[in-house]
């Protein structure tokens, strides 16, 4: 039995208030907040079992190695990854992009050579495929998505040509909530022997993910949406690619020899984890991964299921609120603009004296808020510990602010 309120206990900053309001945390698409068993095992790691990994002989080394080095087996089995090898420590997403880009991408394109990315990726999906464009002359190719906010899977593939080395796309928007069929994708990527690359950001944190059944070659996560530590993440990428990447950051641990003239490889996943990584911070993200594995993904995604069928109708009901994205696939993600010229900016100030917190602006995803025609957004992302009530806290205050605007 899937027991909110139980659930939010386990949350201790969702106890408090914010300008004397109980706090109603509506931006975990930006960063989710951390159970207590993720902060008493940052708080052990450093008050009991702290040391560098993979170094030392001595006692500690060897236990924080030990616990650092479990977080990998645990990615694993919530990715569902045939193998921990496939696993790469990372600091977010941001980093296991960059990393693709720069240690598989750069010394395999030629100018010309073209990358398929969709209109509403998140600029941490974008932006490292601009370096190859700048630096070496690949092209980007753009895919829309429809007015629903739909990404079709087909005119993924349609896009896909003789040049196409690569097909990057998110699992689901950080902006629309729009769940995209990366399967389908992965399926007929194969088919072109095109690789794909999925951003699973947003979409590991609300559903059930298994990197085997979706097929892709790479998948992005980022721990602090996971409800873990800031600075932790991870990339699944397969074996095959993995035989084909260059190192990407050098210095201690990535290595196997280091000489005057030459220099060897360690093993992946080694190979790309240079230098000292955020030891406690993998080692919380591990013990969010089992609290989420504990709760159920299945169950995590059936109780957002609830709240986004309430929101989406709590939400239809105010006539001047422009919601975006429609998407039958669509998760609990709502950002939306106010009739009138109320911006952003101003909506979330008023939500926030009510304290509830959401965003406001272009959620870094400037292509996508081109192709909608707006400048920016308010966005309500909802979480596992978000309640019913608390979308009807969202909408009082949305009546407010839409009373003092009008
Ligand atoms: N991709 C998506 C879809 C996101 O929502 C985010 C974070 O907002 C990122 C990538 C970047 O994640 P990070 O900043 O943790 O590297």
């Amino acid at each position: 039995m899937y027991d909110v309120t139980k659930i939010r206990a386990d949350f201790p900053i969702l106890a408090r208030e914010v300008n004397g309001k109980p706090l109603v945390y509506l931006d975990n698409g930006a960063s989710a907040q951390k159970p207590q068993v993720v902060i008493d095992a940052v708080t052990r790691a450093y008050s009991q079992e702290y040391a560098n990994v993979h170094r030392g002989l001595h006692y500690l080394s060897n236990l924080a190695t030990e616990k650092y080095e479990s977080t990998r087996g645990i990615i694993a089995r919530f990715l569902n990854a045939a193998s921990e090898d496939e696993i790469v420590f990372t600091s977010g997403t941001t980093e296991g992009i960059n990393l693709v880009s720069y240690a598989w991408a750069a010394p395999r394109l030629e100018p010309g050579d073209e990358i398929v990315l969709s209109v509403m990726e998140h600029h941490a999906n974008i932006v490292p495929w601009h370096f190859l464009r700048e630096r070496q002359g690949v092209v980007l190719k753009w895919v829309e998505v429809d007015g629903k906010g739909d990404l079709d899977p087909q005119a993924v593939l349609d896009a896909i040509g003789p040049k196409t080395k690569l097909v990057a796309v998110t699992h689901m928007s950080n902006v629309l909530g729009t769940v995209v069929d990366v399967a389908a994708i992965c399926r007929g990527a194969r088919e072109r022997g095109v690789p794909v690359l999925v951003d699973g950001s947003q979409a590991a944190v609300h559903m059930p993910v298994d990197v085997q059944a979706i097929g892709c070659d790479f998948y992005a996560v980022t721990g602090h949406k996971l409800y873990g530590p800031s600075g932790s993440g991870a990339i699944f990428i397969r074996r095959e690619r993995q035989a084909e990447m260059r190192p990407f950051l050098g210095g201690g641990d990535m290595i196997r020899e280091v000489g005057r003239d030459a220099v060897t490889w360690n093993d992946p996943p080694m190979k790309f984890e240079a230098g000292t990584p955020g030891i406690v911070q993998q080692i919380g993200l591990g013990v969010a991964l089992q609290y989420l594995m504990d709760l159920g993904m299945a169950n995590v995604a059936a109780h957002e299921r609830v709240l986004r069928d309430y929101a989406r109708d709590r939400l239809a009901g105010l006539n001047w609120l422009n919601v975006q994205g429609t998407s039958e696939t669509k998760g609990a993600i709502f950002s939306f603009t106010l009739d009138g010229a109320a911006h952003a900016h101003d909506i979330s100030t008023i939500l926030d004296k009510r304290g509830i917190a959401v965003r406001a602006g272009t959620h870094c995803a400037m292509p996508l808020m081109a192709h909608l025609g707006i400048s920016a957004s308010c966005r309500a992302s909802f979480g596992l510990y978000n309640t019913t009530e608390e979308v009807d806290a969202l909408v009082s205050a949305l009546e407010l602010a839409h009373e003092l605007f009008a």
